[in-house]
């Protein structure tokens, strides 16, 4: 597969992921974490990413770095003809484990959210305790449905763009994302565990990605 013969050239990727390595690439989740060899690259910009201007704790990641990329990951899924919403997961060490674009298309799966899938991938992959210390980057707030998803996977963190009462304002009642309106801190306010909230954050970068969308 011409992507895989392409990793030959990743150590000189790892330092222009916001450039975006995958660009052109339909679905470049589906070799980022399956093949092993994402993490190994993206780990050099995990750590890159942490301590950045959100903390002068070093241990602390960079929220808004992170989030960045996420999206930017939804600016990718709009422009392969998805929904534009994207989520990345990091591991406890600031490693990106996986990316995963709205899956809307191409079977209109109105369930397809990123991040209910991203949570279905990694409760079937990665161990309890990788879940609990691992966060979730989303360029929109959890839905209901997906917060019940991050619930369920066990994930400890939770960090957001857009919140879901803005994107109600973007998209109405379109009937691709008739956006359902509910904090997604309602959701976790009922579990039995905690699960830490951040954002909204860079709310109008991730409302940009939306402009003509859903007009
Ligand atoms: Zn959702």
């Amino acid at each position: 597969m011409a992507v895989k013969d392409s990793m030959s050239a990743l150590s000189g990727l790892a330092f222009n992921l916001w450039r975006g390595p995958w660009c052109g690439l339909a679905s470049p989740w589906q070799w980022w974490d399956v093949e092993g060899i994402g993490a190994l690259f993206v780990g050099n910009q995990g750590r890159a990413l942490r301590g950045g201007n959100m903390s002068d704790n070093t241990s602390t990641p960079d929220h808004v770095a992170f989030l960045r990329l996420a999206i930017a990951e939804s600016r990718l899924a709009r422009a392969a003809g998805n929904h534009p919403f994207a989520s990345i997961l990091v591991g406890p060490d600031g490693e990106i484990l996986m990316r995963q674009h709205n899956a809307f298309m191409p079977e209109h799966d109105m369930t397809g959210h990123a991040e209910r899938v991203l949570m279905t991938r990694a409760s079937k992959s990665l161990p309890p305790e990788i879940l609990r210390n691992s966060t979730i980057y989303t360029s929109a707030e959890p839905c209901a449905m997906c917060a019940g998803a991050i619930y369920w996977a066990g994930l400890g963190r939770v960090v957001y763009g857009l919140s879901e009462a803005r994107l109600k304002e973007i998209t109405g009642d379109h009937p691709e994302n008739p956006t359902l309106d509910l904090p997604c801190r309602t959701v976790f306010a009922a579990g039995q565990r905690p699960v830490e909230v951040v954002g909204p954050l860079l709310e109008d970068e991730a409302a940009e990605i939306h402009d003509g969308m859903w007009g």
